[in-house]
């Protein structure tokens, strides 16, 4: 009698045990990813389009309307959520015309961010500052370059581990110019020893590194491919920002010829997926499980998104200083320097410079006394007629 209670119960047990199952395999099928069919050698573009289908970022951003590629990427997006999907609208609105020759795919990916509409393109753009200053410091040459892909070079690291967060950090370091390295200032009239930086200006929203695995050697003068092994961090930060990795484009073979798949980060279900073409599985290895760096031979274009609550942190802490007008003094200092370098006699400059609006007060307080005074002197001289009459 117990003994078949008992059974019943792990029946039941077995049954529930059973349908849950049945149900996260339900979940799992319905958020599968979906493989894009190659044409010849669009290996390159199935990768890049299956990271872009993974930053939903874009989607909303897609403009329908538009004359652009937009309409074709949104009309792939929908169809790749329910099934395998062909290309060749893409490869046609790319003007790929020869399907069979494989490309780059850093290249492929610029050719779309030029082809679509900017309200997308502006996801991914960040802008660089560089600046050289002399040792008395004098601005020697300063400027700032738009960029959608950071480039970091491999070259000095033939052997090792190559760790992308030292090399994303070796772009923002200083360098200095020194003995036969001296610059030349013209305010200083001289060869000086002199310092030059970088700092990123604009934030992408999508940060996007192009580790240069295909580079050019000085010593052989020759192209080369590098297949050494990256560390590729879940995280990087910069100065308050903080990026997440959720995509790469990896490519294996030799400088000639090779094959791009993309591993990809699912927001939905937080797995990570391995794209072949039309071959879409969950990853053996789910990455940064349980290390904060994946090291691979083929992640050549990595992915990151700026952490939401880092950039709500960041907005709140301008919101902060806007409050206490912190924010207004550089705007001012710009505007008046603005000012000084047209030539311009405006209002605003008036507003600006102390001396001048003080002595707006002045003479505003002149003509209110001086109107006083000539009407009191009427009322009086009004009185002593009145009373002159009577
Ligand atoms: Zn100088």
């Amino acid at each position: 009698m117990i003994s078949s209670r008992k059974r019943n119960l792990e029946e039941t047990k077995t049954e529930e045990q059973k349908k849950l199952r049945q149900d996260t395999d339900a979940v799992i099928q319905q958020q599968k990813l979906h493989g894009l069919k190659n044409q010849g050698a669009t290996c390159y573009l199935n990768s890049v389009l299956q990271v872009l289908f993974m930053t939903p970022e874009i989607h909303d951003r897609l403009d329908p309307e538009s004359q652009k590629i937009d309409q074709e990427l949104r009309n792939i997006f929908v169809r790749l959520k329910k099934r395998t999907c062909g290309t060749e609208k893409i490869t046609k609105t790319l003007e790929i015309n020869n399907v069979s020759q494989q490309r780059d795919a850093a290249d492929c990916l610029d050719l779309i961010l030029c082809k679509v509409s900017s309200r997308v393109s502006e996801l991914f753009e960040g802008q660089l500052t560089y600046t050289t200053e002399c040792s008395e410091g004098h601005v020697i040459n300063e400027e700032t370059n738009p960029f959608w892909t950071l480039p970091l070079s491999l070259r000095d690291n033939p052997d090792e581990t190559y760790s992308v967060e030292e090399g994303f950090e070796k772009v923002f370091q200083i360098v200095s110019y020194s003995g036969d390295n001296m610059v030349y200032c013209q305010e200083c009239e001289k060869k000086t020893e002199a310092t030059s930086g970088c700092e990123m200006v604009k934030f992408p929203r999508i940060l996007i590194l192009l580790l240069k695995r295909f580079d050019f050697d000085y010593n052989t003068m020759s192209d080369f491919k590098s297949d050494c092994c990256v560390a590729v961090p879940s995280e990087l930060k910069t100065k308050d920002k903080k990026y997440k990795v959720y995509g790469m484009v990896n490519h294996m073979g030799s400088l000639r010829g090779g094959h791009y798949t993309a591993t990809v980060l699912s927001k939905e279900d937080h797995t990570w997926y391995d794209c072949d073409d039309s071959h879409v599985t969950q990853s053996e290895e789910q990455l940064f499980a349980e290390t904060r760096a994946y090291n691979s031979r083929t992640a050549y274009l990595v992915m990151y998104r700026a952490s939401e609550r880092e950039s709500e942190e960041v907005k709140e802490q301008q919101r902060t200083r806007r409050r206490v007008g912190e924010k207004d003094e550089p705007k001012k200092r710009r505007m008046h320097e603005y000012i000084k370098k047209s030539g311009e006699k405006n209002i605003h400059e008036d507003a600006l410079q102390p001396g001048k609006s003080s002595e707006i007060k002045t003479n505003t307080f002149l003509i209110t006394f001086i109107t006083g005074f000539l009407a009191l002197i009427v009322i009086i001289a009004m009185i002593l007629t009145a009373l002159s009459r009577n």
